[in-house]
């Protein structure tokens, strides 16, 4: 293996979920940032992976195989990062598609609820905003569909006038179309990963403003926390840095780059968040 020293940024969506690249261009643009390792963290599949890896070995960089896995808990929606899973293992994919189940079927209720609000979009306004905006026809089956493609199937049609508005008025927690029915809790989603020999990280802590659930999952076995975030700020970094330290975890970061919606980009370009390439080595330490 070559040795490399350089930066990764290691979360990354494309348009095996709610990205807007696909997944060789997320390779691409790291390459181009200068980066050393890039990681594919899409919500709830591994759809993108293998597109990706091809690619970086194509160009000469190293790709993570990631995900993204979207738990509750009391009500609260908390990310899971997976790192070097084994996504030939069957049940593990199993796992993700039950999770793309419930993550379809919330997605409808949404659409349900936009519909009693007067709002007469269909999941299949849905599906052509999410294909229109670049999901391709390869990731219609095990891609994972979300609330920015909703939101983009508003904006089409008029309701919204951008992203924020669309969130605010109606997607984001506690608006008028918001639901979140139950889904798997953080405690068996760090289980899963780890039954698939792969390596669980606390995504942004700094988003659940609830510190005491943070040590709760770093006790029930997380084994690193993202310290480096495109929405976490100084203090956050310290303060998760030193909760790190404290417990011995593998300090991560990454951009979490969705791409460029209507002239914005979600939530950091690639590459504004990095961690030495050093770290691969522990989160791919079995
Ligand atoms: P979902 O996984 O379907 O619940 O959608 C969550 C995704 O929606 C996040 O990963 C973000 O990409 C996006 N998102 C959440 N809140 C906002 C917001 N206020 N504005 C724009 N995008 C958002
Ligand atoms: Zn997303
Ligand atoms: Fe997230
Ligand atoms: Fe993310």
């Amino acid at each position: 293996m070559a040795v490399t020293f350089g930066n990764a940024d290691l979360h990354t969506h494309t348009t095996a979920s709610d990205g807007m690249q696909p997944p060789a261009e997320n390779v691409r643009l790291a390459k181009t940032a200068g980066l050393a390792a890039v990681a594919i963290t899409d919500h709830d599949t591994v759809a993108g992976v293998e597109e990706a890896a091809r690619e970086g070995e194509r160009i000469g960089i190293t790709v993570v195989p990631g995900v993204e896995i979207s738990t509750v808990a009391d009500g609260h929606d908390i990310h899971i990062l997976g790192y070097y899973t084994d996504n030939e293992d069957k049940k593990w994919l199993e796992r993700l598609a039950g999770l793309r189940g419930t993550r379809d079927r919330r997605n409808e209720m949404i659409v349900d609820k936009l519909r009693e609000l007067g709002i007469p979009i269909s999941m299949d306004d849905v599906l052509a905003a999410a294909r229109d905006s670049g999901k391709s026809p390869g990731h219609a089956k095990d891609g994972s569909v979300g609330r920015p493609h909703i939101a983009e199937a508003l904006i089409r049609q008029g309701y919204a006038a951008d992203m924020k508005e669309a969130f605010d008025r109606y997607l984001a927690s506690g608006a008028a179309a918001y639901v979140n029915p139950p889904r798997v809790h953080p405690f068996e989603a760090i289980e899963w990963i780890k039954e698939a020999g792969g390596t669980c990280v606390i995504a942004h802590p700094g988003l659940y403003d609830d510190d005491r659930l943070v040590e709760e999952l770093i006790l029930h076995g997380a084994q690193g926390i993202e310290v480096f975030h495109s929405d976490h700020g100084e203090e956050e970094e310290e303060r998760y840095a030193r909760l790190a330290s404290k417990h011995g975890l593998i300090v991560t970061g990454g951009s979490d780059f969705h791409g460029i919606r209507h002239g914005q980009i979600f939530h950091g370009a690639i590459g504004s968040r990095t961690v030495p390439d050093e770290v691969l080595r522990q989160l791919n330490a079995r």
